[in-house]
């Protein structure tokens, strides 16, 4: 870990470092596993109170939460830019109003999306009975996130699991401590009840003895390697675990797709937050024939970037947030170089900011800025287009034909989103269909996580289980299945001892009755009949 440094001689504290100047952000003190086991345990005893609060208790408590933020959306922006180095306009467009969205949808609908649900439950009705699903909150939701999107990936979560009625605990990134200590001032001034909300600092170490302390959940958002770990550690207690992983996200471009728009949301689309999203475009393939000309409308336009220290209000690309995540981007453009592709623009560390101050401990050279680079010439074969760059890259690839491209779009171990650019619709969603990630937009990219609404999470290596939307809710509680029989005054045909009788009446309820059809089932009477006349 580089502009971030564990005090290692007694694992005391994680200093936060500003990635586009390396000045001193703010040190936390380190949480012990003791004090996050402590943590929660106290969870798990607000949870018996906290479920009991009606919706509209803490669609409350929510909706003050959202005036909280709205009181300092400029000083919440100017923090979270700091320690993670993008800039101050992206933390209010990417996270500060996306969740506030969220928030409030989630305030408003939660309780109408938990209400219990009668079940259709085919013939078994005849024999009066009916069945419906109440949902339960889990309990105990430990959050780990990244460093990427420290604010609104944890709150959002944090906000869903409240609302259904769970308690929290999050561990924030060690990149963005501080940030996570903010969400915690905001739920406190909110009103929540202590211990509902509770936030843990340090590094893996701490999220490590999250998992161990066995809350009901885990959501944890990072890479393919720790959610592997987490997987692991938390199967010993059988604690469920939402993994929202890595992307290798493609960009397909059809030739009769709009050009200049497809330039611009590639641009954005790579670049935004430094190409550090799990659902940047971290390949585009352009059919042939206009494969220069969106080539050349991408370079244009990622000339006009201003890069710099994210609290200038002109600056679109900002730092990267450690030189760790620096460094495999370095690499995976020299190996695009070293296998042939073409370097378009950039390619390197900005030489306007060479490095000012470097930490020994961490080995980290402020400040940490990585041109905006676009690639052409790549192809699936070299090894940037497989592996997660997690930088602002660019690679442009080539195809022929809408089967090429499907094919090219799949070939990865990835699938959390992709995007399909065409003005012909009925063969956007035609290809759409048979892309292989959690989410696919058409004429459009990689804001999807910002729509609290719709459901979020990937296919393959990019995860297990969802966030966001409905499916992300029912990731937070458990269904429970009440069925209630009304003809309590006869047995039933299946119960002891049994016979002769019992068994024919059995294989007619395997012929008859399990047909579906009211028709063969009323053919049974007869037989159902006899049989219970034999048990009474
Ligand atoms: P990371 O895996 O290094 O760390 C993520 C979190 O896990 C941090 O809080 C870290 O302290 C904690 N951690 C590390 N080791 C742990 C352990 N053994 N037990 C418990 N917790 C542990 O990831 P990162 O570098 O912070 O984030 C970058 C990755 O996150 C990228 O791969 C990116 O694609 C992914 N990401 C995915 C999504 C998504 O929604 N799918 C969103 C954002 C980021």
């Amino acid at each position: 870990m580089k502009s971030v440094v564990i005090e290692q001689s007694e694992l005391q504290e994680v200093v936060s470092y500003n990635p586009a100047t390396g000045a001193e952000v703010g040190r936390v003190a380190t949480t012990t596993a003791d004090d996050v086991r402590a943590a929660v345990e106290r969870s798990r005893e607000v949870f018996h109170t906290w479920k009991k609060t009606s919706f509209a208790e803490r669609r409350r408590f929510m909706m003050r939460a959202r005036e909280v933020i709205l009181t300092d959306i400029d000083g919440i922006a100017k923090l979270i830019s700091a320690e993670s180095g993008k800039p101050f306009g992206e933390a209010i467009a990417m996270e500060i109003a996306p969740v506030l969205d969220l928030m409030q949808h989630f305030a408003r609908n939660t309780e109408k999306m938990l209400r219990p649900a009668k079940i259709n439950i085919g013939l078994y009705i005849l024999m009066g009975r009916s069945s419906k699903i109440v949902y339960h909150p889990l309990g105990t939701i430990g959050i780990i996130p990244a460093w990427n999107y420290p604010f609104s990936i944890p709150l959002g979560e944090a906000a869903m699991a409240l609302m259904a009625g769970n308690t929290v605990v999050i561990k924030p990134s060690e990149l963005t401590p501080l940030v996570g200590l903010k969400i915690g001032e905001i739920f406190a001034k909110a009103g929540f009840p202590e211990g509902a909300f509770q936030i843990v600092s340090g590094a893996g170490e701490t999220g490590s003895a999250l998992v161990d302390a066995a809350p009901d959940k885990i959501m944890f958002t990072g890479s393919v390697g720790t959610g592997k770990k987490i997987a692991m550690a938390a199967a010993k207690n059988l604690t469920s675990v939402v993994l929202e992983l890595g992307g290798k996200d493609p960009m397909i471009v059809f030739e009769d797709a709009n050009l200049e728009l497809a330039a611009g949301a590639a641009v954005w689309g790579a670049f935004c937050n430094s190409g550090q999203s799990c659902s940047s475009v971290e390949r585009l393939y352009v059919q042939e024939s206009v494969a220069e000309k969106l080539t050349k409308l991408i370079v244009d336009k990622t000339r006009q970037l201003k890069q710099g220290s994210g609290d200038a209000e002109d600056v679109s690309v900002g730092a990267m947030s450690s030189e760790r995540q620096l460094k495999i981007v370095e690499d995976h453009v020299n190996s695009f170089r070293e296998a042939g592709a073409k370097i378009e623009i950039g390619g390197g560390r900005n030489a306007d900011f060479s490095p000012r101050s470097s930490d020994s401990r961490t080995e980290a050279r402020f400040p940490l800025f990585f041109e905006p680079t676009v690639i052409s010439g790549a192809t699936n074969e070299m090894r940037a287009m497989q592996e997660e760059t997690f930088g602002p890259t660019l690679p442009i690839a080539t195809f022929r034909t809408e089967e090429e491209a499907i094919r090219l779009a799949n070939d990865s171990e990835f699938g959390l989103t992709a995007s399909v650019w065409t003005r012909d619709y009925t063969r956007g969603r035609r290809v759409a269909e048979q892309i292989e990630s959690g989410s696919v937009c058409i004429n459009e990219v990689l804001y999807t996580h910002g729509i609290g609404q719709t459901p979020w999470g990937g296919f393959k290596n990019s995860g297990r289980g969802r966030t966001h939307g409905r499916e992300g809710l029912m990731e937070l509680v458990q269904p429970q299945h009440i069925h209630t029989n009304r003809f309590a005054f006869i047995p039933n045909a299946w119960w002891m001892p049994y016979s002769a009788t019992a068994i024919e009446t059995f294989r007619a309820l395997a012929t008859k009755f399990a047909s579906g059809s009211i028709f063969k089932t009323a053919q049974l009477l007869p037989q159902l009949w006899k049989r219970i006349k034999e048990l009474r």
